[in-house]
């Protein structure tokens, strides 16, 4: 179903260098006096949430930040690991603004819009020196200036990191700003509750119904607008590498108060994990994009070659990404790496007792540059894989294989980081905005703590001081219907008292969705699994077992709340994948590839944000499209070779 709804992204017109700048002037500021008297909801304290709270609390405004945690610093965002992207340029390497900006429009292949990631390219400066003046221990050169490492779809070295830990010392950066704003009182810090539904009163997004998931306890929380930073939904394969703890629960719920949802279909599989072990596993590890600057990524030649890799001789090795994408080699972006090692699985090359792996190989950077200097490097990821395999990477190369690690579709915003519900907005991986149909690497915290540090504390104010959000009452028909409904959800899935686990269901969903609308796509597949979808999700109503009370710490309660959440958008992803009738960055749909296997776009037809709209329970979702336009870098087939 199309919509007839019109979306403005409030794009500013002009040279694309002045934009952001000339925004910011125009925007209506909130006096210091008046911002006391607002009060802003963040749901989320991961590096978008926590660095949002932190400068709005700075700013003057009263803010309650919540999360599931039991702290801040058990976000999401600690697991990363490889490092934050910035416009630097201090290896002299030929960077910019301009660069970062190109290779991410590219990267994204052509369906992210330009306007916002010019913005996004001229904060990641911004972001060093702020983290840096935080504290932040980033890697360093001898002489004591930053470190740069590569990343995937970059050729030059723009890659800040604190060795593979970036995420979490970039996360205590952001958590000691915003525990000094906890210690101001100018941000109340509400962890271990959860969003369960959105409050929209006259239009406007007003608050949340949040559990206490050590009581059970159901409230009302009211807000002058509200600020979701939720993080991603990668976790609707079940088996993924983000946090098991990772939902879409808040960014669902609003959706079904009237947010659009784009681009769900764009999920990126990362090249580099620890392969699957077994039946029964239910989690899946990263090995850092960062390993792609010195290991070498191989298979043998011939078919079925059982033999150790040490007694595989170099003339019958195909080192395959090299060959193929010489100008690039290990470090072609994500997607590109990640279907060339399915192809070379799927033809019987792969290695490891499954088939489903390809060699990341050290030997030869351990001879180049010595073990000290790998250990240093990557000493920490080492470690972590051989914990898990008992393999040790020093001397054998490690054996890898794509998994699902990112999501680039999320709730619909505009250029000031607002959804379709005024009041509410979304930052950080929650939101759709910036990188398209295909993340670079390094660049998700970047756009997080941009959302985070230095959009949204102007784009709020605007709101604020444009709208000027009337005073309403927890009382208000809205807000208690919106509580009554989160009961009755509750109380329905404790009721069920079925045969099956949640965790059963979530296994079984997160298979079909992977086989068939995850590295690559078919419309036979889609529309097979659309019906699988619905079947099972028909089933867990009907079947799930809840055990316990909603009155207490009840995991398996969380779990189902998120799992009936997964279920409905991964009919939603299949949805949104049958309908793109092109491939494009991580949405690979085989029947549209180029002659030698790389994605094949339409821009003709495809080129626009496809931003879906809920239209009651079991109704099609309706489309919505916003039309991209690319004034400055002009779509061209991606080549990396
Ligand atoms: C293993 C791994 C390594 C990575 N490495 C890198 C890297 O090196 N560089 C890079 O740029 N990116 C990396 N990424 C991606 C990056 O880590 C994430 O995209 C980013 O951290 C997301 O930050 P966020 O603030 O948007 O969300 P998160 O960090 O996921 O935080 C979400 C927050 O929302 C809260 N929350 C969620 N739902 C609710 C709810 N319903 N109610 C209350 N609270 C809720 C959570 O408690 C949490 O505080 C990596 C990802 C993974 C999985």
């Amino acid at each position: 179903m199309t919509g007839s709804m019109k979306l403005d992204a409030k794009i500013p017109t002009g040279p694309i260098e002045d934009a952001w700048e000339t925004a910011c002037f125009e925007m209506k500021l909130v006096n210091p006096a008046n911002k006391r008297r607002n009060t802003l909801i963040v749901v989320g304290s991961g590096l978008a949430g926590a660095s949002a709270s932190a400068s709005l609390g700075e700013l003057g405004y009263n803010v309650k930040c919540f999360c599931f945690q039991d702290s801040p610093r058990r976000a999401h965002s600690i697991a990363a690991q490889g490092g934050i992207n910035a416009a630097k340029n201090y290896q002299n390497d030929g960077d910019s603004v301009y660069r970062l900006f190109y290779d991410t429009v590219k990267g994204g292949d052509f369906r992210a819009r330009e306007g916002n990631v010019y913005r996004l390219a001229q904060n990641s400066v911004h972001i060093i020196d702020q983290c840096v003046a935080q504290g932040v221990p980033f890697a360093r050169e001898y002489g004591g200036s930053l470190e740069n490492r590569s990343f995937g779809g970059a050729q030059v070295s723009r890659t800040f990191y604190a060795r593979g830990q970036t995420g979490q010392q970039l996360l205590l950066g952001a958590y000691q700003a915003l525990e000094r704003q906890v210690d101001t009182g100018q941000v109340t810090m509400i962890p271990r509750t959860e969003m369960l539904d959105l409050i929209v009163i006259d239009g406007q997004a007003r608050g949340i119904v949040a559990r206490n998931l050590i009581t059970g306890k159901l409230s009302v929380h009211l807000a002058d607008a509200v600020i979701l930073a939720t993080g991603g939904y990668g976790n609707v394969y079940y088996l993924s590498t983000n946090a098991k703890g990772s939902n879409a629960t808040a960014i669902w719920r609003a959706h079904k108060r009237g947010a659009l949802f784009a681009n769900p279909c764009f999920t990126q599989i990362h090249p580099t994990c620890i392969p699957v072990s077994g039946d029964y596993q239910s989690k899946l590890t990263l090995m850092s994009e960062s390993l792609r600057n010195d290991g070498r990524i191989w298979v043998p030649k011939k078919k079925g070659d059982k033999r150790k890799p040490d007694q595989i001789p170099e003339d019958e090795r195909d080192y395959y990404l090299e060959r193929k994408y010489p100008a690039f080699g290990n470090l072609v972006p994500r997607d590109v790496a990640s279907r060339n090692a399915k192809a070379v699985c799927d033809e019987g090359r792969g290695v490891g007792e499954s088939g489903l792996g390809v060699y990341l190989d050290f030997a030869d950077a351990i001879q180049r540059l010595g073990v000290d200097t790998i250990r240093e490097r990557y000493g920490n990821l080492f470690d972590m894989y051989q914990r898990i395999t008992d393999e040790d990477p020093y001397k054998v190369p490690m054996r890898i294989y794509p998994a699902i690690h990112y999501t680039m579709g999320g709730l619909w915003v505009d250029y000031e980081l607002q959804s379709t519900i005024p009041g509410l907005f979304v930052l950080g991986e929650a939101n759709f905005s910036d990188h398209g149909a295909n993340r670079l690497g390094a660049s998700a915290l970047m756009q997080g703590l941009s959302d985070g540090y230095f959009i949204i504390p102007y784009t709020v104010g605007n709101y604020l001081a444009s709208v000027k959000p009337k005073p309403v009452k927890a009382s208000d028909p809205a807000a208690q219907a919106a509580l009554a409904e989160t009961q009755a959800g509750v109380a329905k899935l404790l009721a069920i008292q079925g045969k099956r686990t949640v965790d059963s269901f979530h296994r079984e969903l997160g298979k079909i969705v992977w086989d068939d609308c995850g590295m690559s796509r078919n419309a036979d597949g889609l529309k097979s699994a659309i019906g699988k979808i619905r079947a099972l999700r028909e089933e867990f109503w009907r079947n799930v077992n809840v055990p316990g009370s909603g009155e207490d710490l009840n995991q398996s309660l969380e779990k189902a709340g998120r799992v009936a959440d997964f279920f409905e958008l991964g009919e939603l992803m299949c949805i949104d994948a049958l309908e793109r009738n092109e491939s494009c960055g991580g949405h690979f749909r085989e029947e549209y590839q180029t002659p030698d296997g790389e994605a094949q776009r339409d821009d003709e037809h495809y080129s626009y944000v496809a931003a879906w709209g809920y239209t009651g329970p079991g109704q099609p979702p309706e489309l919505t499209k916003e039309p991209l336009e690319f004034v400055y870098v002009h779509p061209s087939q991606r080549s990396y070779k």
